[in-house]
């Protein structure tokens, strides 16, 4: 099987694991001599880099939170001189005021070539034209999309988000065979190709869509894989750890190989900061063990997931990530239960009478039960026997599944506001929007 750096993906464990924590220990002392909030905090732990001298050391080493990046926005947590620096982003704000991070040329070519190994990891080679759909601009996931694909020597097609039907003419047109974007702008695309009389299989040449930047269900994957006649690989970044590449899926699809020789994973208890083992759920928490202009030490991403360590079939070794199921912050407590996101569009997907559009509404701060709005099929929609049959049974299967009552509003197709980047699943009404 092709890979873009064999001898690091494919390192024995034991041996990658001393070579993380050689790049951990290091990394420590860089960030230490160079970014004064990381010498103020592991002075304040009592430690100096040179008290980390085994792995079990690391859980002395402090946090880094996202409001650690914006109380020092925005350029406190640089290692160099912002001169030295070569590129700029900022996360896209989809839970507050941005985030800015820096790249020196050196972190660049590293994040060309995590992204280069994602889509060969995907089983795409330097033949393959890749049309890039993600947002071009402050977003990692356009110029992380493009330069990985350039790296690898792929044809690139700049697309960028938006303008669904030139999207479909250029499948078509071009021949791409490998799609990037969000996986709710793959569902849009493949409904309106349906809308617009594409016939996949014949018409497109896709092989590969990597899609990523927000937490997607089983189901939805197969709905995409179905319609645009495709494999759905998955891809997790975020834009304080270069953005998209951290983690990557092969066409095994059991969970995203996690590039750890660039990223040191731990999952935490997010409550007591305690350090779990693998198979535990918990809040992934990376330290990045080679960036020049802004290391961060321990930063907690607040998404929850499972990581195992076992070899996969594809000879990489690096510890993977079971799906993602959404942020902390995206929990909803639903009458003392616990529930993602993710698990409401689990349970929904698995309904034929249901689009692939769905909204949860929080409209009040304690939630005695899940105020959701699905929108149903045309043909759901046209009879009127087929929706009075449908709410109660859906209802019954969110009980069944995730122990949560529901007050359910089915509403008519096209109704819900398609989205092209990341999708707004839930809809607070209690806060502001901007
Ligand atoms: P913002 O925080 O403004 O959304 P980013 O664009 O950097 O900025 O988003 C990163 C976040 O997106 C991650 O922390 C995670 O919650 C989510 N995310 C990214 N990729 C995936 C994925 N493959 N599956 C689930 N969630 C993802
Ligand atoms: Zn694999």
């Amino acid at each position: 099987m092709p890979m873009y750096e064999r001898e690091l993906e494919t390192m024995p464990l034991g041996k990658l694991e001393e070579f993380r924590f050689g790049r951990l220990k290091k990394m420590v002392r860089y960030a230490y001599d160079n970014v004064p909030l990381y010498k103020r905090r592991l002075t304040e732990a009592g430690i100096t880099p040179d008290d980390i001298k085994t792995q079990d050391d690391i859980g002395k080493i402090p946090f880094t939170y996202k409001d650690d990046l914006r109380d020092h926005y925005p350029y406190g947590i640089l290692a160099v001189p912002i001169q030295k620096t070569v590129r700029l982003h900022a996360s896209s704000g989809t839970t507050g005021k941005p985030t800015v991070v820096t790249y020196t040329e050196r972190d660049m070519d590293t994040w060309g070539r995590l992204m280069a190994r994602a889509y060969a990891t995907a089983g795409v080679t330097s033949d393959d034209i890749v049309q890039n759909a993600y947002g071009y601009g402050l977003f990692t996931g356009g110029l992380g999309f493009h330069e990985g694909a350039q790296k690898l020597g792929c044809t690139v097609i700049p697309i960028a988000t938006g303008n669904t039907r030139k999207q479909l003419m250029m499948l078509k047109d071009m021949q791409s065979t490998v799609l990037c974007c969000t996986p709710s702008y793959a569902m849009y695309i493949a409904e309106v190709a349906e809308q617009d009389g594409y016939v996949t299989g014949k018409d497109f040449a896709l092989k590969v869509g990597m899609f990523g930047a927000e937490p997607w269900s089983e189901e939805a994957r197969k709905r995409i894989q179905d319609s645009l006649d495709i494999l759905a690989i998955d891809n997790y970044g975020m834009s304080e750890l270069y953005g998209p590449g951290v983690a990557v899926e092969c066409p095994e699809q059991n969970g995203l190989h996690i590039q750890s020789d660039e990223f040191y994973p731990e999952v935490i208890d997010t409550k007591t900061g305690e350090r779990l083992g693998y198979g535990e759920k918990g809040e992934l928490v990376f330290t990045m063990l080679t960036r020049e202009a802004m290391p961060l030490l321990r930063y907690r991403t607040r998404d929850v997931a499972v990581l195992v360590e076992e070899e996969c079939a594809c000879g990489r070794t690096h510890p993977r990530i079971m799906r993602i199921k959404g942020r902390s912050d995206d929990m909803l407590i639903i009458g003392g239960v616990n529930v993602f996101p993710s698990q409401v569009e689990h349970v929904l997907m698995n309904f034929p009478q249901s689009s692939d559009q769905y909204q949860i509404i929080i409209d009040r701060d304690i939630l005695d039960k899940l105020h959701l709005k699905v929108e149903v099929t045309q043909e759901t929609w046209d009879d009127k026997a087929k929706m009075d049959a449908f709410a109660p049974k859906l209802a019954e299967e969110l009980q069944a599944v995730l122990t949560v009552k529901a007050r359910l509003e089915l509403v008519e197709p096209n109704s819900i506001p398609r989205s092209m980047g990341k999708a707004k699943r839930v809809l607070d009404l209690r806060k502001r929007e901007d």
